[in-house]
């Protein structure tokens, strides 16, 4: 069995005419104010009007390590858990010198 590399490919969704061809992008996004990019990521591009449709199985899959707490109740409160030290200081017998 064969991939699609190199196949007829499948007709452009959008100007119906050109076929659109399996192809390795640089996927761009942003999570919480930060870009990611994702390179050799699958996508179909047109060539004839150039379209660029993202392979919709490997979005699905990136929508998943992207976003871990997905299907978990988003628990946000303004404070953010601050980690506290206590040093105990006394000595363990408890007594004073
Ligand atoms: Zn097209």
């Amino acid at each position: 069995m064969h991939d699609l590399l190199g196949g007829p490919g499948v007709p452009c969704t959008e100007c119906q005419a050109g076929n659109m061809h399996r192809q390795y992008l640089t996927f761009f996004t942003y999570l919480d104010d930060e870009l990611v990019t994702v390179p050799n990521f699958p996508a179909w591009v047109c060539d004839l009007c150039g379209r660029r449709e993202y392979d919709t199985r490997a979005l699905n899959q990136l929508v998943l390590i992207l976003s871990p707490n997905a299907g978990k109740p988003p628990r946000r409160r303004g404070r953010a858990p601050k980690r506290i030290l206590r040093r105990e200081k006394l000595s363990r017998t408890g007594k004073l010198e």
